[in-house]
Order: C-alpha cells, then structure tokens, then sequence
C-alpha cells in the first residue's frame, strides 16, 4: 500500500502526460519572463542552436512589467539626458550607451521589420521649459554632442534647432526645440505579439500564467516549482525579470520605479508627429491614433515611484495632467480615455546586468528605461551567456 501512495504523492499538479511531455521534459533553458528580453534571449539561443529545448514562462496572459506598458518610442537619448549622464559618468559610457542604443533598435527591427511594428520614424524632438526643465541648452553643448555621436554611430549633425517646429505643432509655453530625425514611434503589443511568434516558429515553447515560485539546484540541473506546485528540471535558468529582480536576487543592484502613462482624447486635431520629451526623459509625449499620449514625470514625486507595486500617484498625475493642458492642448478640455503604470528596472549605472549567479542561474535585467532600445542586444549577449553554460556542462 505504502508503495502506491508514494507513486502517488508526485502526480500534484494534475498535468497529463502529453502537457508533461510537451512542456516539461527535458527542458535546456527555462525563461522567466516574457518582455522583450526574456523573447530576445529565447530567440538568440535558438539561433544558435535550433535543436535546444526552451521554456519561456510568463506569470500573467500578457508580460505583466513594461514591454507592452511602455510609451512605443524608439528613442537613444534626449540632449538633456546625454549632458545629465555626463555629469555622472563618463564620456566614452555615455556615447556608447548611445551606439547600443541605436544598434539595438536596429537589432530589433531586423526581427520584426518596420511596417509589423508601426515604425514611425518621424523624428524626436526635445522640449525646453522655462519652469520644468532642469538643464538648458546651448549650440555649443549641441555641436559637442553632434561631434560625440558622430565618433560613435557615424551620423551627422545629429541634434539642431529648430524652434519653428513649435508653432507647426501647436505647442505652448515652451523657448526651445531640438530635432533629430532618427528616434521613431512603434506600437509595442505589436512588437511582442511579432517577437513571440519568431521564437515559437523557431521551435521556442511559451507557456502564460505560469509563474515561478522557487528554483533550487543542484551540480547538474535546477529544480522549479511553480505556484500551482507544478516541479520540474532545467539545465539552466534564465532571469529576464527587470524590476522585479530584486523580489528572486536581494542582492542585485536593480530598483523597481513606476511610470505612469495617459491617454487622451482632445477636442482638438493634434498636430504633433514623433516622439517628444522634457527635462531629461522625465517626460515624454506623442500622437497616437489622434490622441494624446502623455506619460513619466516621475521625478515630481521619485521617492514614492520606487515600487514594484502597478499603481497611480495623484501628485503626478495632476502635473502630467496639467501640463498636457498648458502646455500641448491650449487649454482645451480633454477625455482621458486610458491610463496605466508599468514598472522599469534601474540602478545607480546606466547599465544593464547580464550575469550568472550560480552555475545554472543567469540574469539579464536592469534596462534603465531603455529596455526597448537594448533589449535585443541584451538578449543576444545573454543568450550567450547561457549558451556557454549549457556547453560547459556538457
Ligand atoms: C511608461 C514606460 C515608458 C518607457 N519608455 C521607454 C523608451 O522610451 N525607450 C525604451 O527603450 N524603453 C522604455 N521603457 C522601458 C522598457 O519598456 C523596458 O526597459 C523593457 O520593456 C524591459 O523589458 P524586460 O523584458 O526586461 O522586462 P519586462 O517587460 O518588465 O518583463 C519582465 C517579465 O517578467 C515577468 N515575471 C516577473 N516575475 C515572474 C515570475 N516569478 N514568474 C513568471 N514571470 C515573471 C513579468 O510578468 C514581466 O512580463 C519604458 C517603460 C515604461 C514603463
């Protein structure tokens, strides 16, 4: 009798054994995370080996975290962001953040294409404030970032002025505005759905609503349990969790904020076309589908943005609220049709972590808002990592 109950005992989680099979057995590389860098990796490694096993698991129906709650731009750095970073660190760190940046989106279009996403490449523009931005402008910072740039991706007379563009958009209250013609708008559920769909016609298995309790391991292989008591065994596991990292790995330099994000309808036709921003990135605008998107101001209130937990900040949605009006709408009354948060992974380096932490864990999070940008080389140099792993433990 003993003998049949302890047979019994493993069958917990109810999956038959055609799901067991399919899913769970012999699984090479488990994924935690379906974001654009938990796909990216997935897709990378299949690349390099078509024959592995991969497992993405993902704890919500669509990636509960920033790549489908982002703002859809395609952006390598405001001139205020740039000058801002440079006070901190140093010049070649910042221009080649920039390079990845733009080499990264690059990456990512040659997975999805232009049209698939809505590439819009319209341009990006940033906005300077008399009351909300902190850092002026001057042509001779331009021509330095314009001389930098140049050095590190080969574009020329990257940012210029071009303050007529103020009127043309219809926007108020503002003294400057600097153009580049190479940041883009694209429509991010899209550029999911189209990633997703790579990595499983490459043989990559996804499962949603699976969420990862606990991991343990041993020499050869991790054991993972999900909360629905589901266990099986990996050769290695791949943490692409961004904000959420610190919730597995305490030790990790990675803090959860917030970003809040508005949609609203105007009475008004917009004018705007690309992708805006003010005061360092802290907040950004454009179009979409004739209405206003408007999100971030998050450092009005930064202290209390530091969470993992989805949300609203009044203080904050009252200035992005009033600002829109001010200074994008005319003053016009206004719907908000949607509004939502989604939560980013930063540490005190703008840079992301790409890591094992055990001989079978690896992480490759903290994208520092900019995880649309880098994701695909992330992804790339993290399938690497793994790729490496798996092959050293053969
Ligand atoms: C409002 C906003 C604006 C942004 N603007 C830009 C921009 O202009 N340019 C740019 O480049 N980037 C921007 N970003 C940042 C960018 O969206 C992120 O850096 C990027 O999406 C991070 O991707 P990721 O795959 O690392 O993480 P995420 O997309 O957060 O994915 C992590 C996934 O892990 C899953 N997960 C966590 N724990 C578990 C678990 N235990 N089990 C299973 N699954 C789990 C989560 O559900 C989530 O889906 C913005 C972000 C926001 C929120």
């Amino acid at each position: 009798m003993d003998y049949f109950c302890n047979q019994l005992k493993t069958s917990v989680s109810n999956l038959s054994y055609w799901e067991r099979s399919s899913y769970f057995h012999d699984v090479d590389v488990v994924i935690i995370g379906a974001g654009i860098v938990g796909l990216c990796s997935g897709i990378s490694l299949l690349e390099k080996d078509p024959g592995l096993r991969i497992l993405i698991l993902e704890r919500h129906y669509l990636p509960l975290g920033a790549s489908t709650k982002n703002a859809g731009f395609a952006c390598f750095g405001s001139p205020s962001e740039l000058l801002d970073d440079l006070k901190r660190h140093d010049e070649s760190k910042v221009f080649s953040l920039f390079k990845r940046r733009f080499d990264g989106i690059h990456k990512l279009l040659t997975y999805t294409g232009e049209t698939a996403i809505e590439f819009n490449k319209a341009g990006g523009y940033e906005l300077i404030h008399p009351k909300h931005s902190a850092i002026s402008i001057s042509q001779n910072e331009l021509d330095y970032l314009n001389e930098n740039i140049k050095r590190y991706t080969g574009l020329a007379r990257y940012f210029y002025f071009d303050d007529d563009k103020l009127q043309k958009f219809q926007l108020n209250g503002f003294t400057r505005l600097i153009a580049n013609d190479h940041e883009a708008g694209i429509h991010p559920v899209k550029m999911i759905e189209l990633l997703s769909k790579l990595y499983t016609n490459k043989g990559g298995k996804i499962l949603y609503g699976a969420s990862l309790h606990t991991f343990t391991e041993n020499d050869i292989y991790v054991t993972i349990e999900l909360h629905d008591q589901t266990k099986f065994k990996t050769r290695q596991i791949l943490f692409c969790v961004n904000g959420f990292a610190k919730s597995v790995f305490p030790e990790l330099e990675v803090q959860a904020a917030r970003n809040n994000v508005f949609v609203i309808q105007a009475n008004k036709t917009l004018r705007l076309n690309g992708c805006f921003h003010m005061d360092r990135g802290y907040v950004y605008f454009r179009n979409v589908d004739g209405k206003l998107l408007i999100g971030g101001g998050r450092n009005q209130d930064l202290e209390n943005e530091f969470t993992d937990e989805f949300g609203f900040n009044e203080k904050i949605n009252l200035f992005l609220l009033e600002f829109a009006k001010e200074n994008i709408l005319n003053g016009d009354d206004f719907q908000i049709t949607d509004q939502w948060s989604g939560i980013m992974g930063l540490g005190s380096e703008k840079k992301p972590i790409i890591k094992m932490i055990t001989s079978h864990a690896g992480v490759a999070v903290r994208m520092g808002g900019m995880g649309i940008a880098i994701g695909s080389l992330v992804g790339e140099e993290a399938a690497q990592m793994i790729y490496t792993n798996l092959n050293q433990q053969q």
